[in-house]
């Protein structure tokens, strides 16, 4: 029988600190749809410096953010350049298609990166038959690619090919403290070559709830009504709002410590034998393993699940994912190696 459960399904699964139940306790709050609330407020203009952007604003998920950016940044009809495996793409229900009345045109990336070369060679000449373009989007970190992180020059070069095309760039940055935190840069040199950028506070940055969009002003006022017609306008957010503030003043530097348990985890891993691990895609907090070798990776997932109290994620027959976060340490993934060795003997 399972002792600890030790969860590495994602880092969604990240508890609120002491210091974030301590701050939602003690938050200030007013009716956030009314613009009146102080703490809701006090966070949207903490993220909006951190990411040297205009504005910001508090949505409850990081799918509400990138959908509302794809109703803010074009007209419905135009066609969206995107990462054939992006969270925009494959996991998000389809609200691009189905909510924003948007065109994906889907690029294959190497470990989920674009190489500018491939997003030119996509972007097609006018002609009548074709959608008009309306948007470039980048994940970083990529989610599927394995948490890869986008070189600085790629980015620049976006902005370029956007500019020559009249186009906007949003950057999906459900982790992109994670890939600042991998880069040593300021989280602005990553996003300066955005017009928007999405960031997540309930992954490793553990608050419990909630997403920022940031952009310009005249941006975020039009996401401001976006939000209110998906039906994500919130009344008292400060609650959660206080948690998240949390999350920019003492979550992100830690992350690099989530960086290195998956390091030590994927290393582990590709020692063991029927397992294969691409190092070079372990950039940040993501870990993608293939089985091979006659198992399978629903049965490896069930058997670490029912024997040994560990949860992870089978992508397919093939493909498993285990994510490092605040409540995994060093221990804990000697433990899942030791576990795996024995399932995969
Ligand atoms: C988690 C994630 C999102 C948003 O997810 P929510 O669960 O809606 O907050 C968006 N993009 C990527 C790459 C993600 O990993």
């Amino acid at each position: 029988m399972p002792g600890k459960i030790i969860n590495l399904m994602s880092d969604t699964v990240t508890h609120p600190t002491q210091e974030m139940r301590k701050a939602m306790y003690e938050a200030e709050v007013g009716d956030d749809v009314q613009k009146a609330d102080p703490t809701v407020n006090k966070l949207q203009k903490l993220a909006a410096e951190m990411m040297g952007m205009e504005d910001a604003l508090f949505v409850p998920s990081g799918t509400m953010g990138n959908l509302i950016a794809m109703l803010c940044h074009c007209p419905a009809g135009r066609e969206v350049l995107l990462e054939t495996d992006s969270h925009i793409n494959k996991y998000e229900v389809g609200g691009i298609a189905r909510v924003a009345g948007l065109m994906p045109h889907p690029i294959k990336g190497k470990l989920g990166i674009l190489d500018p070369a491939d997003v030119r060679a996509a972007i097609r000449k006018e002609n009548v038959h074709f959608p008009a373009l309306g948007l470039l989007c980048i994940e970083n970190t990529h989610n599927v690619g394995g948490g890869t992180v986008y070189p600085l020059e790629y980015l620049a070069e976006y902005r370029k090919i956007a500019d020559e095309h009249g186009i906007k760039v949003h950057m999906d940055g459900a982790r992109v403290f994670n890939a600042a935190v991998r880069q040593q840069v300021d989280v602005k040199e990553i996003v300066k070559h955005a017009d928007s950028v999405m960031f997540c506070l309930a992954k490793g940055l553990s608050a419990p709830v909630g997403s920022m969009l940031c952009g310009k002003g005249e941006f975020i006022a039009e996401a401001v009504r976006a939000r209110k017609m998906l039906g994500g306008g919130m009344r008292q957010a400060g609650v959660l709002a206080a948690a998240g503030i949390v999350s920019l003043e003492q979550s992100i530097d830690r992350l690099a410590d989530d960086h290195q348990t998956a390091r030590q985890l994927a290393e582990g891993l590709s020692s063991i034998n029927g397992i294969s691990v691409d190092i070079e895609g372990v950039q940040t907090n993501l870990v993608y393993f293939k089985i091979s070798g006659g198992k399978d990776a629903f049965a490896v997932r069930g058997e670490l699940k029912e024997k040994y109290g560990i949860l992870c994620e089978a992508r397919n027959a093939e493909v498993i994912r285990m994510v490092t976060h605040r409540h995994i340490g060093s221990g804990d993934v000697g433990r899942v190696l030791e576990c795996v060795g024995k399932v995969m003997r």
